[in-house]
């Protein structure tokens, strides 16, 4: 993306929320976008996946635009449910509205409620889930349309830290293997550690408007030691980078 700019008007007057932001997330790669609360972060994803228009500059794939070309899907941190639709009917939303045929649809759900480790929760509903596992709904619907581009947003905040800390590294398994179908990820969040645990590059934005203060390249080996004096020290930097 560049120089994309994000401005509301609020009682008549410009409120800026994004000013000026440029990267590129390279194929393969996992990158982290961190920011305080309320720094645009969220808006910059919903922008990211054609969600929302930016009031300037542009995103591009490769010089395709997201829609037909180019699949983006989205991993909310509220979860973002049907709660009357079973956990096989969520993850098959976006197949449906992508209008690929019953028999495709039926497999590709299978197989990622299989990836997300929901076997025997197909016919369960949302209200009899605990939030990890409408988590694991949330990533597989959003697998399943074999998106480009995979986007989260803040995926484990809403979850408990053990859930969350497991979740973190059985997406990170999915990621090194060679059947994930998106080609990289882009995943915001205000957790500074989470955001070094996971991340190839880690993209620091201010506080409103956000604007782009470093980007940095994590380059500790994985599996990551949170507990290692170097993984500590990449987490000091980046937060002595946030204003
Ligand atoms: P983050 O995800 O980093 O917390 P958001 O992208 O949700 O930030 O929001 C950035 C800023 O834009 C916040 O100050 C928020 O209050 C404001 N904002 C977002 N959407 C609207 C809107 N529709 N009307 C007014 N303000 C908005
Ligand atoms: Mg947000």
């Amino acid at each position: 993306m560049s120089g994309l700019s994000k401005t509301l008007t609020v009682n008549g007057n410009p409120f800026p929320i994004l000013e000026n932001i440029s990267f590129v997330v390279d194929d393969n790669q996992f990158v982290c976008v961190v920011g305080p609360s309320g720094s645009g972060k969220s808006t910059l994803l919903r922008i990211v996946a054609g969600l929302e228009k930016p009031t300037s500059g542009n995103v591009s794939f490769q010089g395709k635009q997201a829609g037909r070309e180019v699949v983006v899907s989205m991993v909310f941190q509220s979860f973002a449910l049907f709660p009357w639709l079973t956990v096989t009917e969520n993850v098959s939303v976006g197949l449906e509205a992508k209008n690929i045929p019953k028999g495709e649809r039926s497999k590709l759900t299978e197989r990622y409620i299989d990836i997300v480790g929901l076997n025997g929760f197909e016919d369960a509903y949302p209200k009899e889930l605990s939030g990890g596992m409408k988590q694991r709904v949330g990533i597989a619907r959003s697998l399943a349309v074999m998106p480009d581009l995979l986007c989260m947003d803040e995926p484990f905040s809403a979850l408990d830290v053990l859930t969350a800390q497991g979740l973190r590294d059985e997406l990170l398994t999915l990621w090194h293997n060679d059947e994930f179908p998106p080609s990289a990820v882009l995943m915001v969040t205000h957790n500074l550690e989470e955001a070094v645990y996971m991340a190839d590059r880690v993209i620091i934005i201010s506080q409103r408007p956000g604007r782009m203060v470093s980007d940095m390249t994590i380059d500790l080996p994985r599996p990551r030691d949170r507990k290692s004096p170097e993984f500590m020290d990449w987490v000091d930097q980046v937060f002595s980078k946030i204003i």
